[in-house]
């Protein structure tokens, strides 16, 4: 298993990282992106499967025992999230080059077990900008706002944790660079 051709995605909550995970899932189908299971609920138009796998707590937690996991992390104090291991593994062993879309905490789990992978940091632009997205959204309450606004200020500051960092100014940039860059390190694998 190349663990070499794994990259994770991660940065602060609103950068961006799911809509430039959405946009590689569309223009890159070379990318082999894993879907995370969830006890979140469903947004409007998220599909399960697609966005994620929506699970309730007693499943997840059962998966958890069961090994299932190669990360998993509470996020913002609210939901589990977990990268299921198997799919990975096996879209690894394929020789694809797979891309996780996680938090910190679970990219901080994924170093210690695959120290080789890449680690790409999504940064915005700005903190005012960053700000602006997060309210933006508009899918949260105040108070779930500011719990967001606390973990970005924390994981802005882990930036010098990863191997690679990108300004998120523009979607299709931002996304190309990525893919640019998994794709150089697999060549070199
Ligand atoms: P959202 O609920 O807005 O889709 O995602 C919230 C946060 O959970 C984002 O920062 C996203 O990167 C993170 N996340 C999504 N899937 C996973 C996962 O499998 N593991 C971890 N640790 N974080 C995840």
């Amino acid at each position: 298993m190349t663990t070499g051709r794994l990259t994770v995605l991660a940065g602060p909550t609103a950068v961006g990282k799911g809509t430039v995970a959405a946009y590689v899932r569309r223009f890159f189908p070379q990318v082999w992106l894993s879907v995370s299971m969830t006890t979140r609920r469903p947004r409007p138009a998220e599909i399960d499967g697609v966005h994620y796998h929506f699970v309730d707590d007693a499943e997840f937690d059962r998966l958890v025992s069961a090994g299932e996991f190669l990360e998993y992390a509470v996020v913002h104090g609210r939901a589990k999230y977990g990268t299921p291991r198997a799919p990975l593994e096996r879209a690894l062993r394929e020789g694809q080059l797979a891309l996780l879309e996680i938090d910190l905490q679970g990219a901080r789990q994924v170093r210690a077990t695959m120290p080789e992978a890449l680690f790409v940091f999504l940064e915005p632009p700005s903190w005012e900008e960053l700000v602006r997205r997060l309210v933006g959204r508009g899918t949260e309450t105040s108070v779930e706002r500011e719990v967001r606004l606390e973990t970005a200020r924390r994981e802005l500051a882990s930036v010098s944790e990863f191997d690679e960092v990108i300004v998120n100014d523009d979607v299709r940039r931002a996304s190309e660079h990525l893919v640019s860059l998994m794709s150089s390190r697999q060549r070199d694998a």
